[in-house]
């Protein structure tokens, strides 16, 4: 009888040993990655995690992707678990960047390294490198859009403008809006484009969590408001969920029908609602960042990390934490509108032309 439990449990261990092994994917000879994600409502995010997590099980990693459906409080005790799990690293991509003090301070007494990713962790001597897009050029390039489009520079307006800025606890939203503000601005204070709102601070147009239904109730109150005599030309919106928002704001008092011409809307992130949304010729624009091109450089800084060398930046002056410059790779934003999204988005196998008609 003892023989037989003996074998019994036997069979057990092996069992819950590889049933442990294959929810993690790889091997893990080489090391265990943390990866916390904020969200799963943007798919952005999704796919950032997948990408990762293929990459590092490739090259022989355990991995354990993490999504906090963007509560801080989840994000934090799901990077205590990852650490209390023995991770060598974590990449981090932050809901909060000012939340993780505490907790990349134990990451830090464990001796785990830290990438964050795409989104700057403020307020800690505890992140090593950061890996992202050039963030102050997405938003030139959303401003800048706007300014071509409108004719601006050829001394056309004056146009009617609203502003939308991202999520305050989101550094990467300051970059965006003071981007597409270095180009607006000038046309503001001459008068070529005129902010009805007279809302034009960050403040005044964020949006927390990026929450596309918050922009949405905001673009009613300024419809209302202000523009019931008067016709709004463009929409800065610095990311597709946003501008999906305002865009069903913008159709619910008519615009897009009836000789009611939409404005320029903005967009980031090239998601695929946004990009059908730009084939009808609904939202105007938005801002490509891959998502495999960054998954692959933060893989790359943390290898390098863990085989104890200098991961290769191109940027050690930009991003101040409050603690530290942390140094960072950034990638290039790529501006997408109705004319290039097939050269862009489908010859570069992100989107396939089936899952875009
Ligand atoms: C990212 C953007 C994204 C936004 C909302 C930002 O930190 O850089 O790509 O649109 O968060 O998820």
């Amino acid at each position: 009888m003892k023989k037989i439990l003996a074998v019994i449990s036997l069979f057990v261990m092996i069992f819950s040993l590889a049933a442990c092994s294959s929810s993690t994917g790889g091997k893990g000879d080489k090391g265990y990655v943390g990866i916390a994600m904020p969200t799963k409502s943007s798919e952005r995010w999704v796919n950032d995690g997948k990408y990762m997590k293929k990459e590092f099980e490739k090259r022989g990693y355990k991995v354990d992707l993490q999504y906090a459906e963007d509560v801080v409080e989840n994000q934090v005790s799901q990077l205590e678990n990852m650490i209390t799990k023995g991770v060598n690293i974590l990449v981090v991509a932050s809901i909060d960047g000012e939340a993780l003090t505490n907790v990349l301070e134990k990451a830090h007494k464990q001796k785990i390294n830290v990438i964050a990713y795409d989104r700057l962790i403020k307020k800690t001597p505890n992140v090593d490198y950061y890996a992202t897009f050039d963030n102050f050029k997405v938003g030139v390039q959303q401003g800048s859009y706007i300014e071509e489009k409108l004719g601006l520079k050829d001394g056309k307006g004056p146009f009617n403008i609203e502003l939308f800025g991202g999520s305050p606890d989101d550094n990467n939203a300051y970059f965006f809006f003071d981007g597409a503000m270095s180009i607006l601005n000038p046309y503001i204070k001459s008068g070529k484009l005129v902010v009805r709102s007279g809302q034009t601070k960050f403040e005044q147009g964020a949006t927390l969590r990026w929450d596309g239904a918050t922009a949405q109730s905001r673009m009613d109150n300024l419809l209302s408001a202000h523009y019931t005599s008067e016709r709004v030309d463009a929409v800065l919106s610095p990311y597709d969920g946003i501008s999906i928002g305002i865009l069903s704001s913008l159709k619910g008092v008519g615009y897009g029908s009836a000789g009611k011409l939409l404005p320029i809307v903005t967009g980031q992130d090239a998601e695929l609602a946004s990009v059908k949304s730009i084939i009808a010729g609904e939202q105007t624009q938005t801002v490509f960042k891959d998502t495999r091109e960054l998954a692959k450089r933060a893989v790359d800084m943390a290898e390098a990390v863990l085989k104890g060398e200098k991961a290769e930046v191109n940027d050690t002056k930009t991003y101040d934490n409050g603690n530290k410059v942390v140094p960072s790779y950034l990638l290039e934003p790529v501006s997408v509108d109705k004319t290039n999204y097939k050269s862009v988005l489908v010859d570069s196998g992100y989107y396939s032309d089936a899952e875009l008609n």
